[in-house]
């Protein structure tokens, strides 16, 4: 078998642009994959382009080394853009992979841990009661760990931190309070803090009030994440911009966070996923990966999820305001995950399990799109 095509399609699907990626192979088996640089996709389709021209005629079951390859063979290797294309295609090849030899990826990662896959969800309102009525209807509905943002709309575009720190540590300590202390709660600040600002907000709750605290600030400097962890005891849930092993390598090692946000779609697809698990499993850093998506990633964490024994839940999006509106675009994903209660069963069909019908995937086209450019109130740049 060789591979005979390497396609991005980058497409407007309901209400965003997704990468998805098809690898077609001459006996007629082909797999999908999706990239997670939401934002900047047609970069990633650049580099997926490159990467066809000397992927074709390729043998697909030697991914290990087609990895290597992908990422070593130039001179400028790495970074966020290259292997979110590598991740597409390293999905991808394990779908061809699963299909040939009539198996569900998880058995190609070691077969299944867990017979289903637990998940957190998330509250998506922006004022106190509104987050706390979100979070109780999610609770109802069975989840055991519920992750809430912060008393903050990006519709005004300023983001001026200090503003949201009380407001939403006493959305934080309502919400213990109202949903028990069995509940695992977290909070995702979006790397907006500084240090200073995230130890103020730890600072405003009693202690328990939080089981995780996702991203208070940006990641490029391990160094900062260490000020922070002596400022503060609760654990930290980070690494979904991580685009490397390398990457979590500081993190990992100087025992600076207790969650992996891993992002397969970023991170390097199933090949580096799985270092990352093992590297991690060594340190007792549970896995929590990030998985905002479409069903190409559900799918692949999924598999993921089940074959790795260091796992927490994954991440889902449901709308707690109609968390039983259905699939994703269920016209293009004709076959997809779909959630029983608080968590996803594991699909036993061969590759990844997702079924695509091309001509709805291709109807709209790419629309460019850019997230909030947040201002603080003196006209300086943010973080959105
Ligand atoms: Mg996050």
């Amino acid at each position: 078998m060789k591979i005979s095509a390497v396609k991005p399609f980058p497409v407007w699907i309901g209400h965003r642009n997704q990468l998805v990626v098809k690898v077609e192979t001459d006996e007629g088996i082909f797999g999908w994959g999706e990239s997670g640089l939401s934002g900047r996709e047609l970069a990633v389709a650049g580099a997926i382009q490159h990467f066809a021209e000397f992927l074709k005629g390729r043998d697909p079951m030697a991914i290990g080394a087609l990895w290597q390859e992908v990422y070593r063979s130039q001179y400028f290797e790495g970074g966020r853009v290259l292997q979110a294309a590598l991740s597409a295609i390293d999905i991808a090849l394990y779908d061809i992979k699963g299909k040939a030899l009539g198996v569900p990826v998880y058995d190609l990662l070691g077969g299944k841990q867990r017979e289903h896959v637990p998940t957190f969800a998330s509250t998506t309102a922006h004022e106190t009661a509104a987050i706390l009525a979100q979070a109780q209807t999610l609770k109802s509905a069975g989840w055991t760990a519920i992750r809430l943002f912060p008393n903050f709309s990006d519709q005004g575009k300023i983001f001026e931190p200090r503003e949201h720190l009380a407001a939403t540590a006493r959305t934080c300590i309502a919400a213990r309070e109202a949903l028990g202390g069995e509940t695992v709660l977290g909070i995702d600040w979006h790397h907006r803090l500084s240090v200073a600002e995230a130890a103020s907000f730890c600072q405003k709750m009693p202690s328990a009030t939080l089981d995780f605290l996702e991203e208070p600030i940006r990641d490029e400097t391990p160094e900062a994440y260490e000020s922070l962890r002596k400022l503060t005891d609760v654990p930290f849930a980070i690494g979904e911009e991580f685009s490397s092993k390398w990457q979590f390598l500081p993190y990992i090692e100087r025992g600076i966070h207790q969650y992996n946000r891993l992002d397969l779609c970023n991170v390097g697809g199933f090949t580096e996923a799985m270092k990352v698990a093992g590297w991690s499993e060594a340190h007792y850093v549970d896995m929590m990966p990030h998985n905002p998506l479409g069903p190409i990633c559900t799918a692949a964490t999924i598999h993921f999820s089940a074959a790795v024994a260091n796992f927490s839940w994954l991440e889902t999006r449901v709308n707690p305001g109609d968390l039983y509106g259905g699939g994703q675009s269920d016209d293009v994903f004709t076959r997809q995950p779909r959630l029983h209660g608080a968590v996803y069963p594991v699909d036993s069909a061969p590759g990844l399990g997702i079924e695509i019908d091309e001509k709805a995937l291709t109807r709209e086209a790419f629309k460019f799109w850019e997230a909030p450019h947040l201002k603080r109130r003196d006209g300086s740049v943010t973080n959105w």
